[in-house]
């Protein structure tokens, strides 16, 4: 039987580790929880940029590997096409499809953090879903603003800035009560295309209020690209299931 390396970190990865046998192994960063009821191997932490996974490929004799990282852990990605390239495996990779807007949305697309500071300007109170990158800029809160963020873990605000820590899936009454409660005049997410945490959008949309979204990252080729975990396991099915 061969043997795949799945590099994770979301919902869907895991879904697709639940499935796989000893032989192979489930990649995390450690960030976020580790499962250990898997029956695959987990392995946790980074390896050393490209070159170090391509070892770690080498040495551990990978047939294939995926890449089933989040939409914005762009880093990961280039290494995992990179490392496969240098290993001579293919690369294959679970990818999301973006949340597309309705005529009833009002979506607005910046490019980094400082073009999501000037479009923020005219707002008051912002939530923001961009998990812990907000929290290395609560002293330049202006002072107009009271921003509420929201992380997988909560961190300590200041007077202008509370952080709420909650981890998806968010129900829809939850994230309306979110929004009236703090009287949100604007959110910031990435367009991670997770049904997890789609509700804030239909909020956003049910309130008028406007959504700024950070650009998704370009992400490499690679062998074979998928948008589901069932035809991913399909596409697994015969060699590696
Ligand atoms: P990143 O910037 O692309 O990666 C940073 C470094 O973390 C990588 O260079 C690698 O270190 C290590 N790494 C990332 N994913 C790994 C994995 N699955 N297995 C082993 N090492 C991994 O990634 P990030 O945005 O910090 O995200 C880190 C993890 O959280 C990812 O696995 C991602 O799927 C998950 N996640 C990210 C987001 C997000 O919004 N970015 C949201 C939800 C979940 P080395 O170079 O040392 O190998």
């Amino acid at each position: 039987m061969k043997r795949l390396l799945l590099l994770g970190g979301v919902t869907e990865a895991l879904a697709m580790a639940r499935t796989l046998g000893p032989q192979h192994i489930y990649s995390l960063a450690g960030v976020g929880r580790v499962p250990t009821d898997l029956a695959c191997q987990v392995r946790v932490g980074g390896y050393g940029g490209a070159e170090g996974l391509a070892q770690f490929i080498r040495t551990q004799g990978i047939d294939l590997l995926v890449d089933a990282t989040h939409p914005y852990a762009a880093q990961i990605s280039q290494n995992a096409a990179l490392a496969a390239q240098q290993a001579g495996i293919p690369c294959w990779a679970l990818r999301r499809p973006a949340w597309q807007s309705t005529p009833a949305d009002d979506w607005r697309e910046v490019e980094d953090w400082s073009a999501l500071i000037t479009a923020l300007a005219s707002f008051k109170r912002p939530l923001f879903t961009l998990g812990r990158e907000p929290m290395q800029h609560l002293h330049e809160i202006p002072a107009q603003q009271f921003w509420t963020l929201r992380a997988l873990d909560s961190y300590p605000g200041n007077e202008r800035c509370e952080v709420i820590g909650a981890r998806g899936p968010f129900l829809l009454e939850d994230e309306r009560e979110l929004f009236k409660r703090r009287d949100i005049d604007v959110l910031i997410s990435k367009n991670s295309g997770s049904g997890a945490t789609e509700p804030k959008l239909q909020v956003a949309r049910e309130r008028g209020v406007p959504v700024l979204i950070l650009k998704r990252p370009l992400l490499p080729p690679v062998d074979r690209e998928f948008s589901t975990v069932e035809t991913l396991r399909e596409a697994l099915a015969q060699d590696f299931l």
